[in-house]
């Protein structure tokens, strides 16, 4: 198929690898020196665009491929508050949106697994759930977006769950609520470990991630999906689809 990227930074690169290995023809890149190469007959040859730019750029550039009517795959963080007006322009018509925060397939197969943990243990008060997200010393912001949507979604099965917290340095962090643990070590590039912790067993469940590769390949895939759909689209949506479940993802 005809693929664009929008954003030609260390996710942009690694989507053009991977899309060309995957027998995709990218037709056009946009990046801060090309911005009206919307406006082109390239760019309106593709049948997906793929963006990955910054927060404060994202929803004008889906909004430019909107006007040329190539449907988008965005994995652009930050910009969550314009999302339900984009929603409300693709079910009217005027545009095709695939969003995920997190388009690594394995996470979201983890975060699956997760909630289904969740809502067995919640019938077992005997084990208290913990977190512990690590990840490479440049990562300012903690906890990781992942470790807040797996936490929201433990505290929403878990009855003796009210709330998710950091804790203090030596500070307990209370009744009914999840901490999330963040270690920050070299160049990790994304670790998630959940523990439930009884007197006589513990069960851990984790995720790794290798590299951001496998962030690249679920949005290469996530486009391949969105080819000839318009509306606006999950992850959950396709590996719903792909996998022809319901309700797990
Ligand atoms: P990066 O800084 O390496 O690249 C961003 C690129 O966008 C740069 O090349 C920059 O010049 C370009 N850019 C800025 N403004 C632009 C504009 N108006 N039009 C076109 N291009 C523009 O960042 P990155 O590591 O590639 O990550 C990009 C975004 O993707 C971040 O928000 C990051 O949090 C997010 N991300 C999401 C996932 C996911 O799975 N959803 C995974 C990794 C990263």
């Amino acid at each position: 198929m005809k693929l664009a990227i929008i954003g030609y930074g260390r996710m942009g690169h690694m989507i053009e690898e991977i899309a060309k290995q995957r027998g995709h023809k990218i037709v056009c890149i946009i990046d801060v020196d090309n911005p009206d190469a919307f406006d082109t007959s390239d760019y309106r040859s593709a049948d997906v665009a793929i963006e990955f730019t910054t927060p404060g750029t994202a929803v004008e550039n889906i909004l430019k491929s909107f006007v040329s009517k190539v449907p988008v795959v965005c994995g652009t963080t930050g910009w969550l508050d314009a999302l339900p007006d984009l929603k409300d322009m693709c079910d009217k018509g005027q545009g095709t949106l695939l969003y995920a925060s997190n388009f690594s397939i394995g996470v979201n197969i983890f975060m699956a697994v997760n909630r289904y943990l969740a809502q067995i243990m919640n019938d077992f008060p005997e084990y208290t759930p913990s977190m512990t997200e690590i990840h490479h010393i440049h990562k300012l912001d903690h906890p990781s977006g992942t470790a807040i949507t797996l936490a929201e979604d433990m505290v929403s099965r878990v009855t003796r769950l009210d709330c998710w917290k950091e804790p203090e340095e030596g500070k307990p962090v209370g009744e009914n609520t999840l901490p999330i643990n963040h270690e920050r070590r070299g160049e990790v590039p994304g670790t998630h470990i959940i523990t439930w912790d009884s007197s006589v067993d513990k069960i851990t469940i984790s995720h790794e991630a290798k590299s951001r590769e496998g962030f690249a390949l679920g949005a290469v895939k996530a486009a391949e999906w969105l080819k000839g759909k318009k509306g606006y689209y999950t992850i959950s949506d396709m590996l719903s689809d792909v996998t022809h479940t319901q309700g797990i993802f």
